[in-house]
């Protein structure tokens, strides 16, 4: 039923919650692959852990919490997880290849499109990429920050059909199970809305980075790029093999039905807003239901720190996000011209990118 697939491995998932790995668990998420592999279909695993995984290759140092002594951990652990990796799909006969990512390397459409051949070489050639951030070199600024994320970035740039999410909870709740015993698992949901997010929360599990938060924003990312996603538990009885086959696993939030254009899909999965900002009640019109580009006269305020090119939210006046895209004006020109009339731009810049701040070829309605 799918034919490319991203499997995000959680850090939970790898360690079953323990501070060290575990080597049987990892093959037999392998063996699933593999499986898949034999019946031709492309798999690609996101792995976590290398952060985890070096901090016991050293045997639990005392350092302090610095980014630098991270990025030592990560460089340390990176190498012996995918050693690891690159040992167990070998039993089966099949080659990995890794990719380390950062926001960073997406950014720029050109890199972008550059990263998307890489991946999409390897699977043409039937190896398995493994991919991860690249922790030991991404600093705040150009990190992605979680795995869940970073998952749903690759599905997009592979254009997979689905992405597991595999992590040490059954799927989402209607309720924190372990506070509320009575909670029921949600097999599948239509819309992530603000209800949503709150049943979600924040991080759950010890070691990792993210939690179901993380998890709806990428679930959020994939299904825009046309892909399926599951929230699935790592330690389910053949879940990966299941969850492709179609079978009811986790909870399931389907793709869209008519998924984001290529460049609008890398605007929404590769790109930070930089800052905000919040449009008047004829602009919401404008934007949304007659599909206009968003002009500087609509903006009532300008917030964050961005430059012509940087992606931005755009809100309504209550603070909603509605949209998000590629802005023509720094903050600080548009700071000047919002509320004006196009025509007033020149005079009062003294130059002019064109009439529109944000583009709508350049947009996503949210
Ligand atoms: N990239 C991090 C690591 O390998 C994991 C981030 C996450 O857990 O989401 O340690």
């Amino acid at each position: 039923m799918y034919q490319r697939v991203v499997v995000k491995i959680g850090t939970s998932v790898l360690t079953a919650g323990t501070p060290h790995l575990d080597h049987p668990h990892m093959v037999e998420l392998v063996r699933q692959c593999a499986a898949l592999h034999r019946q031709g279909k492309d798999v690609i695993i996101c792995t976590s852990g290398a952060i985890a995984v070096g901090r016991a290759r050293m045997g639990f140092p005392d350092l302090p919490p610095t980014l630098n002594h991270k990025q030592m951990l990560a460089a340390v652990g990176q190498s012996r997880l995918m050693q690891l990796w690159e040992r167990y799909f070998e039993i089966y006969g099949l080659h990995v290849g890794q990719i380390l990512l950062t926001r960073a390397d997406v950014q720029n459409r050109r890199r972008y499109l550059n990263g998307r051949d890489t991946l999409l070489t390897l699977l043409e050639h039937r190896i398995v990429p493994v991919i991860n951030e690249n922790d030991a070199v991404a600093t705040e600024e150009i990190k992605v920050g979680d795995n869940d994320n970073l998952s749903a970035l690759v599905a997009t740039l592979a254009e997979a059909d689905l992405l597991i999410l595999l992590t040490d909870q059954p799927g989402l709740f209607t309720a924190d199970p372990r506070r509320h015993p009575d909670a029921q698992l949600i097999p599948e949901v239509d819309k992530i809305d603000e209800t949503l997010k709150s049943l979600a929360g924040g991080s759950i599990s010890g070691l990792g980075v993210g939690g179901m938060a993380t998890k709806l924003q990428a679930a959020d990312v994939a299904r825009r790029a046309g892909a399926d996603v599951i929230i699935a538990a790592g330690h389910a009885p053949n879940v990966i093999t299941r969850a492709v086959a179609g079978e009811s696993v986790g909870t399931r939030f389907p793709a869209l039905k008519t998924p984001l254009e290529n460049r609008k899909k890398w605007i929404y999965a590769g790109r930070k807003a930089a800052g905000c900002v919040v449009i008047d009640a004829g602009a919401v019109a404008a934007l949304c239901a007659d599909g206009r580009s968003l002009l500087p006269a609509g903006i009532t305020a300008v917030t964050g720190h961005f430059e012509r090119g940087d992606t931005i939210c755009i809100q309504g006046a209550d603070g909603r996000e509605l949209a998000r895209g590629i802005v023509r004006y720094s903050s600080h020109d548009l700071a000047h011209i919002a509320g004006l009339h196009s025509d007033q731009i020149v005079e009062r810049l003294g130059y002019a990118y064109g009439p529109v701040a944000v583009h709508r070829n350049d947009m996503i309605l949210l």
